[in-house]
């Protein structure tokens, strides 16, 4: 995924290996950006959608 803030690419083995859950607040390695993500499950088998975005309260 990429961060909304300064647009640096987050791999998602760096947010397996810090075990950070969907929907929980996680700082950008890059900017420390307070951001998180979630996973919508798709209408066809299999689908995923990650989106992230910036935690603004
Ligand atoms: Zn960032």
């Amino acid at each position: 995924m990429k961060c909304p803030t300064c647009e640096e690419h987050i791999g998602w083995d760096w947010v397996e290996d810090e075990c950070i859950e969907p929907n929980l607040a996680f700082e950008c390695p890059h900017c420390d950006e307070q951001l998180r993500y979630k996973i919508d499950e798709g209408t066809y088998y299999g689908a995923q959608h990650q989106t992230v975005e910036v935690v603004d309260d």
